[in-house]
């Protein structure tokens, strides 16, 4: 197989963040104190190293990218300044770019005022959108979907995630076939006899269950934090309550969706505050609250070295998720606040336009890593399961 060298690639890297990676002299420092670098994940200097020599392609398809959860702490102990953990947050934002084929994600990551601007424009295609279809506003009761019909809202959603779907499966395909080729993973090896599924398994076990819902590896990473940080503040808790907020945000509206079509509650109907799905959302609303307030007010102070830099995208991301959580927020206030406030239809309308918006940048922002982050996690269960090399 030939080997392409990308001569431009730091130069190209250092459009994303990464200033600093050209004074790295390979010590291993960084690697010997991170604390997810271990024999089947060696970074971040095997990652810098990959950029200096020019190799895109490896760059991008190593697992080992996204394993970091950007403690920081590579970066403390670095003689030289080149700040590893934000290298590693780089060549995500490169991967993101790399694995995204409309070019959308690279104009958002390295072009921020044209990447404001179609934000913006998107913001207001779908507020004036559902501004031009809305209808009455009851003055008796909020009558939500009265003022913007569910088909209508029904029919965006699913327009809208055929185009994510698309991008997302097309970046989650090519990562996962280039994290393979490295790791010399077959069809076989994952799914061509039995032992090979039970790996295949414990592998999505590993990276769905005990990483993204659990949290195992970012928490122990944060034993750290333990003398100086109280719990409420701690990295993985922030992070582990907003994927769960999310997630509860998921669930409570897909069992919406399927009370509404086996006729058990129409959506829309009112109820009252403790009936399960709406507690379930608003709990999961609080945690997502939470944790997206917590990651905003840690990047504005720069207290970690993990939010020393952001891109005004990493702002939009969190942005989109805190006014989605807040709008949602106030609808159920107006919804139990007595006589139909007004206000409450035009806060629904912002609510669906910014959910929308969120929905439509997942594959070309750094929202992306909820996607790619669980298909390296899988290889790295397949690699940590050793019986697989002799497959
Ligand atoms: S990034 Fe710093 S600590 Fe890591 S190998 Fe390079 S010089 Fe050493
Ligand atoms: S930021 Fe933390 S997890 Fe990431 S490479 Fe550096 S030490 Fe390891």
């Amino acid at each position: 197989m030939t080997t392409l060298v990308n001569l431009n690639l730091i130069t190209d890297l250092q459009k994303f963040g990464a200033a600093e990676i050209n004074a790295c002299m390979s010590c291993g420092n960084c690697t010997a104190i991170c604390p997810l670098a271990d024999n089947d994940a060696t970074f971040p200097r095997s990652m810098i190293r990959l950029a200096q020599v020019g190799l895109t392609d490896d760059l991008v398809g190593s697992k080992e990218l996204w394993t970091c959860y950007q403690c920081g702490l590579c970066t403390s102990r670095c003689p030289q300044d080149a700040d590893p953990a934000e290298f590693m947050a780089t060549a995500r934002r490169y991967a993101i770019a790399h694995y995204d084929k409309s070019g959308i994600a690279r104009i958002m990551y390295t072009k921020p005022i044209l990447g404001g601007a179609i934000a913006l424009v998107a913001a207001l295609f779908f507020a004036l959108f559902f501004a031009a279809v809305s209808g009455e506003r009851s003055q008796q009761s909020l009558k939500l979907f009265d003022f913007i019909s569910y088909p209508i809202i029904h029919t965006v959603g699913i327009i809208l995630m055929a185009v994510v779907v698309l991008f997302s499966a097309i970046g989650v395909i090519l990562l996962a076939r280039d994290i393979a080729r490295r790791d010399d993973v077959t069809w076989k090896s994952v799914v061509g006899s039995k032992a090979a599924w039970k790996r295949t398994g414990k592998a999505l076990w590993y990276a769905l269950g005990i990483e993204s819902l659990g949290q195992k590896r970012y928490r122990e990473d944060c034993t750290d934090d333990e003398p100086v940080v109280p719990l409420y503040r701690r990295r993985w808790l922030i992070h582990a309550l907003t994927i769960w907020g999310f997630l509860g945000l998921l669930l409570a509206t897909a069992i919406d969706y399927g009370m509404d079509m086996f006729g058990l509650k129409p959506t829309g109907t009112w109820v009252p505050l403790w009936y399960p799905v709406r507690l379930l959302g608003t709990i999961a609303g609080l945690s997502l609250m939470y944790g997206v307030t917590w990651f905003m007010i840690t990047r504005w102070q720069k207290r970690a070295e993990s939010s020393q830099h952001s891109l005004p995208t990493d702002w939009l991301f969190l942005a989109l998720l805190w006014i989605t959580g807040l709008t949602g927020f106030l609808i159920e206030i107006a919804l139990y606040a007595g006589p139909a406030p007004q206000w409450g239809y035009w806060v629904f309308l912002i609510h669906v336009a910014v959910a929308m918006e969120l929905v439509l940048f997942l594959p070309f922002s750094k929202f992306a890593h909820a996607m790619y982050r669980p298909v390296s996690l899988f290889f790295y269960g397949l690699a940590k399961n050793k019986e697989l090399q002799s497959a």
